[in-house]
């Protein structure tokens, strides 16, 4: 390579981090990597989405802060790409830059009512209980004696058994100590698990489920009759172990007498959501048969909170395919109406939707290094002027959080963590991130 190669990767989620990693984890490859990310705090969901009570999966923020051990590779966290910096500036001074900021936004489900107070996306009550800085969830939504959650996906059961958890089981996780206050005293006593197909389509894994039906704070239902399959179907199921395997934790489920407890989570299949009732804040939700519409109930509810996937949001400067919620991509190369964009790459959720586990970003990131690695030749001979980025954040006065200031947050929050007899807290206030970075009001002792 005639000089290095100057990457920078937008947004600091597994899959930008992955890509850092493998761009820089050959010794002899002259690459630099910046990676801006618009909140203070590394890790994307890994930190806001991943349940906390999952610190198993969440361990793997140790390998993703690695990434940051190679001189090579910088954090800027924020700085958010778009407004503090566009991307056209980003493209004359870096030779690629690799979106990877993920899928932020809710899938809707397109049902009358879905914009009544008492509605909303299961990510505001998720961002709420990880602290996310931006979360906006009415905690006094909980004031409900019955809530739903829609779609039967690993987000829902996560959600489902968040409301349950105990508080000794959240003082064992990073929760800030508001949200412990909150689950421990909500009015929520039945949750209702919904999804629109039949128990043979659920989306949630078999680990996930049993995890659940473990809880000891909560009677886990599942009706017999919600399991009873098709003629047509049960061969089909037959033949899919993973599904047979699900079917089966269900059935055992189903075949349990419920303990008593006080709070129950229930499960229904074959509804479909058509309406949710109320003037302005949601009282009920009206579930048709989704193999027969005839059949429709009416549930009380008010808290709804579908959990029905995510979409990515439109860059400036970045095509978007609105149908897929997604940026287009041919092999990882951004695509403007089939035209390539020359020096633009995705990765992540922002290139796949939201599937697959932490690790699919890992094999994501490898593809998209290889696109980036396979036109470096051609890359580098545009000419690009050693402007560095840092000049123009500090001229428009943006607070840079870099690695450094990241981990004075991660002791504070140890620090925190302390104090109530925990091995960390979560900050979950931005201005309170600052300060403990030693740029917020108080510098950081
Ligand atoms: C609720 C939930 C629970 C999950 N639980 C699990 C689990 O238990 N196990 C598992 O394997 N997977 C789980 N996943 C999936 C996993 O989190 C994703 O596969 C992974 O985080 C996607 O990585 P990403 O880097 O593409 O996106 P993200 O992790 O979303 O990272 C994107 C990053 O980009 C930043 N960003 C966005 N826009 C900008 C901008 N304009 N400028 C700068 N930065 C920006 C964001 O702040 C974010 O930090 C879960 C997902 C969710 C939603």
């Amino acid at each position: 390579m005639a000089r290095r190669l100057r990457v920078a990767v937008v947004g600091s989620g597994p899959a930008g981090l992955y890509c850092a990693q493998i761009l820089t984890e050959d010794a002899d490859r002259d690459v630099t990597v910046d990676v801006f990310e618009r909140l203070p705090t590394p890790f994307g969901l890994v930190r806001y989405g991943v349940a906390p009570d999952h610190q198993k999966i969440k361990s793997i923020v140790a390998s993703l802060a690695e990434t940051f051990e190679s001189p090579r590779v910088r954090f800027l966290g924020n700085v958010t790409v778009g407004s503090d910096v566009t991307i056209e500036e980003l493209r004359a001074r870096y030779d690629a830059v690799v979106l990877a900021s993920g899928a932020p936004l809710d899938r809707r489900l397109g049902v009358a009512g879905e914009d009544l107070t008492g509605v909303l996306a299961a990510r505001n009550f998720v961002s709420w209980y990880s602290g996310h800085p931006d979360a906006d969830f009415d905690t006094s939504l909980l004031d409900v004696e019955r809530a739903m959650v829609i779609g039967v996906g690993n987000v829902a059961l996560d959600v489902a058994r968040m409301l349950v958890r105990t508080p000794d089981e959240l003082r064992r996780t990073d929760v800030p100590e508001h949200v412990i206050e909150v689950l421990a005293g909500h009015a929520v006593r039945e949750m209702l698990v919904v999804g629109r197909r039949g128990p043979q389509f659920a989306k949630f894994t078999n680990k996930e489920l049993v995890e659940l039906a473990a809880v000891d704070s909560a009677d886990v239902i599942v009706a017999p009759e919600e399991l009873l399959l098709p003629e047509a179907e049960q061969a089909r199921v037959a033949a899919q172990p993973a599904v047979k395997r699900l079917l089966a934790s269900l059935q055992k489920i189903a075949g349990r007498e419920p303990y008593g407890r006080d709070r129950r989570i229930r499960f229904l299949f074959d509804r479909t959501p058509v309406e949710f009732l109320g003037d302005t804040t949601v009282t009920a939700a009206r579930l048709a048969r989704t193999t027969d519409p005839t059949i429709v109930e009416d549930l009380d509810t008010g808290l709804i909170l579908p959990a029905v996937g995510y979409r990515s949001t439109a860059l400036s400067g970045v095509p978007f395919d609105d149908s897929s919620g997604t940026i287009p991509h041919r092999d990882s190369r951004v695509l403007d109406r089939d035209a390539q964009v020359s020096g633009l790459y995705v990765v992540g959720w922002a290139k796949r939707g939201p599937s697959g586990v932490i690790g699919t970003n890992r094999l994501c990131a490898s593809e998209t290094v290889a696109a980036v690695l396979e036109d470096a030749a051609t890359l580098l001979e545009r000419d690009r002027p050693d402007e560095p980025i840092d000049t123009l954040l500090q001229a428009r006065g943006v607070t840079v959080i870099d690695w450094h200031r990241w981990q004075l947050i991660e002791a504070a929050e140890a620090r925190l963590g302390a104090e109530h007899g925990r091995d960390r807290v979560k900050l979950y206030d931005r201005e309170l991130m600052l300060t403990a970075a030693g740029v917020g009001g108080t510098p950081a002792s």
